[in-house]
């Protein structure tokens, strides 16, 4: 709640001087129990930020994260430790992600023995236990990662992050880098795995048509703040933020008849989030702003199911 992550930019002498880059600025937001809640936005508007903040993975600014009614930030080194088990996070490129120098059973291993798990041999029984469970074969655990093709270093970049039995998986942008064919087969693991294990997910991606065969709810974020919440029917078949309108109208659409509805025109640049505009933060690029828009902020508010940041929310 009110969650905010700001960075100070430039070294001016005033503090006053000094800028900051508000790159998560006032979020609410609720993830229910075994849901997947995917958050988009173009590049830069905050989501990565959002996902790490939430897992504590970088301290806040402002605000709470309550997970199971604690917030984490305000947790203790030694509690957070062992909050650890429970949040779990699936990076993007399982390139980079996993130490090419470890083989797959260190990898595996490493946040088994970081929490006491058990024995040498217990160890070793659950990492064979977890390639199974991604869909790859014992065997395997002694190779390294550069033996492995790009979808099955993604199914160790899972299996590491299911191995202490998390509930809370952020998944960023974790099936971007992958082929089309390799993706739809992450993403069934993923489905899968959900089912198996009772998992909520965090999905940030910018690829909407993910979002749209994947997610429960999305969130919609724009420098730094959210801007419209609802369904994944709801935010594909009646996007109410002009924002989500524009993004949502780089989709292919299945229906024919919603192909030729009309759609707005984006103009002006992205402003900077060192330089955010007074008012709406969109009213630069909207065609439907008017004078209010300029000067105040609209809040977060239901309108009719789902929840939108606009003083004029499209009427579908
Ligand atoms: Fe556009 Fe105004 Fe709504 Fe902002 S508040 S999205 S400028 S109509």
């Amino acid at each position: 709640a009110g969650l905010s992550k700001h960075y100070p930019v430039g070294t001016g002498f005033f503090r006053s001087q000094r800028k900051v880059i508000r790159a998560v600025d006032g979020i609410d937001l609720e993830i229910r129990e075994r849901e997947t809640f995917a958050l988009v936005g173009e590049s830069g508007c905050g989501k990565t930020t959002l996902g790490r903040v939430m897992l504590r993975l970088i301290e806040r600014t402002e605000g709470a994260v309550h997970y199971r009614g604690q917030d984490l930030h305000a947790l203790d080194e030694a509690a957070m430790r062992a909050m650890r088990k429970k949040l779990q996070i699936v990076f993007q490129d399982p390139f980079a992600s996993l130490n090419p120098r470890k083989r797959v059973k260190d990898i595996l291993a490493e946040p088994l023995r970081a929490h006491a798990y058990g024995t040498g041999a217990e160890i070793e029984e659950r990492c064979g236990e977890l390639l199974d469970m991604v869909g790859l074969r014992r065997q395997l655990l002694r190779r390294y990662p550069h033996q492995f093709s790009g979808g099955q270093r993604q199914r160790i970049g899972i299996a590491r992050a299911l191995a202490n039995n998390p509930e809370f998986v952020v998944c960023d942008e974790a099936v971007s880098a992958l082929d089309v064919s390799i993706q739809a087969q992450v993403l069934n693991l993923l489905r899968d795995l959900q089912e198996q294990l009772k998992l909520t997910y965090l999905f940030i991606t910018h690829d909407l048509s993910v979002v749209r065969q994947f997610a429960d709810r999305v969130g919609v974020m724009f420098l730094g703040r959210m801007v419209e919440v609802g369904t994944t029917e709801e935010i594909f078949a009646k996007p109410r933020h002009p924002y989500t309108m524009f993004l949502m109208s780089a989709v292919p659409r299945p229906d024919p008849h919603q192909r030729n509805r009309e759609r707005p025109l984006l103009t002006g640049d992205i402003p900077s989030p060192m330089n955010l505009p007074s008012g709406c933060r969109f009213h630069t690029r909207c065609p439907f702003a008017q004078a209010i828009c300029r000067s105040e902020e609209p809040a977060l508010s239901d309108r009719g199911g789902h929840t939108v940041a606009c003083h004029f929310p499209l009427d579908q």
